[in-house]
């Protein structure tokens, strides 16, 4: 199986999601056996459907926070994954107030859910656990639901995603080796909104960890019409680091000779 990343969604920003104007379904990893499904927000089993990804053979579902745009469809996720909650398999990994809450955010994975999996993993930024060959690691964030972590995956390929949250100083100790990172920037670089990222921090993030290929997604409204295509070049330009502004529906192999090439699937791509 090549290791591969398919992309169920790049919108984010509260306006991009409830008008659909982006897709909002997180994103799937393909790598050394596994088949994990990251941040299965708004409308996850939809685009899984349009973008002929079988849920059913997931492997994994993690969920990095609790803001809906990144868990509305866990459950039902979940439900695909353990063939309706009859067969318990794969493994659930979650932040703090994902699976048990935590203050005014409360869980988003039902007791009955949580059942439904074979394992469960609470992680906090710096925890490291195995699943299957991979390694998987929660990073720290700067966000507005405290306990959101992002994710390193090291297998094969070494993949980094930051989950939310906006750049802060050592954020790139989290992602040093990755070969792809994954950044969900929400904003060009003219506009700041507090803990969460632009197109300058995350330029700054990029420079600093110098991946093989960049993959910016979770795009507000401002980052639409061309201007992330634009800011994803401008960082290519002044960082020297590949890097892309991500489609609905983009598939991206991760080794082979099509390495960080976007493949297939073209006729799903506006
Ligand atoms: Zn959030």
């Amino acid at each position: 199986m090549p290791a591969k990343i398919t992309l169920l969604g790049t919108g984010g920003g509260r306006f991009v999601i409830i008008n659909q104007v982006r897709a909002s379904g997180g994103f799937i990893l393909e790598m050394d056996g596994e088949m994990l499904h990251i941040d299965p927000g708004p409308g996850a089993l939809v685009r899984a459907k349009q973008y002929g990804v079988k849920l059913g053979k997931l492997t994994g579902v993690i969920v990095s926070h609790t803001h809906p745009d990144h868990c509305t469809d866990a459950q039902m996720v979940i439900e695909t994954m353990t063939q309706g909650a009859k067969k318990k398999r794969g493994i659930l990994i979650g932040s703090e107030s994902v699976i048990k809450g935590k203050g005014e955010f409360i869980q988003v994975i039902s007791p009955y859910h949580l059942k439904a999996v074979e394992r469960v993993e609470v992680m906090k930024p710096g925890d490291k656990i195995k699943v299957g060959k991979l390694e998987i690691e929660a990073t720290k964030t700067k966000h507005r639901e405290p306990s959101c972590i992002g994710f390193v995956f090291r297998g094969s390929s070494i993949v980094g995603f930051t989950g939310d949250g906006e750049y802060f100083s050592g954020q790139e100790n989290y992602f040093k080796g990755c070969n792809y990172l994954i950044i969900n920037c929400l904003r060009p670089r003219t506009n700041t909104w507090p803990e969460h990222m632009n197109a300058g921090q995350a330029e700054k993030l990029i420079g600093k960890v110098k991946p093989k290929l960049a993959i910016l997604q979770h795009f507000g409204m401002l980052m639409l019409r061309g201007v992330a295509e634009r800011e994803a070049k401008q960082i290519q330009r002044n960082t020297g680091v590949r890097t892309i502004a991500a489609r609905d529906g983009q598939v991206l192999d991760l080794d082979g000779k099509e390495e960080g090439k976007s493949k297939g699937l073209d006729r799903f791509l506006k």
